[in-house]
């Protein structure tokens, strides 16, 4: 598979990634069995995630989508969140899993769990595809987690760099000298 030329190395393959949503939808499929849940698609990184996952999963499922910005540098957020696109539906009483790219400082995940909670939903958890623990500045349990990985800024497979690589079939790390200060980051 050819690399792009602004990355500097394969993290994850699309077979490895394939087998990552396959464990995921597993767990998911064993935890909650019988139920109906409303999964919670964080735009835009997690679509791509979110669209193979939901194909994997045995329970009942009901869509719907959020859009969260998060400010900061390019490559890293503040905690300071703003809600773009919210839910289309109340979610009290409801199982939600929030279904998310990755998990950084987790200040995004805090904000967005505190958020939902004060909805009343019956149980939330957080899934996501990779989770960078070593960066942690807030604890957040990320029940359901793909891989983890290290300090590294990573593209592909819905995830982007100023709003560029969301393509890529596999997930790779950016080379540093690609990276340039913004003002948000989703
Ligand atoms: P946190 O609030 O946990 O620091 O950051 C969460 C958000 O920052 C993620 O949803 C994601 O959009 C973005 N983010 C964190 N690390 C990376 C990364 O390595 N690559 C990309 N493309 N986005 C990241």
């Amino acid at each position: 598979m050819e690399l792009h030329p602004d990355c500097e190395r394969i993290l994850f393959t699309p077979e490895q990634i394939a087998a990552a949503v396959d464990g995921i939808a597993q767990r998911l499929n064993a935890d909650y069995a019988g139920k109906t849940v409303y999964m919670v698609c964080i735009l835009k990184g997690a679509s791509t995630f979110y669209s193979d996952l939901v194909r994997r999963l045995t329970f009942d499922v009901r869509f719907d989508f959020m859009c969260v910005s998060s400010y900061g540098s390019a490559t890293a957020s503040s905690g300071a969140v703003c809600i773009r696109k919210d839910l289309d539906s109340s979610i009290k009483d409801m199982d939600v899993i929030i279904v998310e790219d990755i998990v950084d400082s987790g200040l995004t995940m805090r904000y967005l769990t505190e958020n939902l909670l004060s909805r009343d939903p019956k149980s939330i958890n957080i899934c996501a595809l990779m989770d960078k623990p070593s960066r942690r500045e807030v604890p957040v349990e990320v029940k359901y987690s793909g891989m983890e990985i290290p300090n590294a800024f990573v593209v592909g497979y819905g995830l982007d760099y100023a709003e560029r690589y969301r393509n890529l079939p596999y997930i790779a790390v950016l080379r540093r000298e690609i990276y340039a200060p913004a003002a948000c980051t989703k």
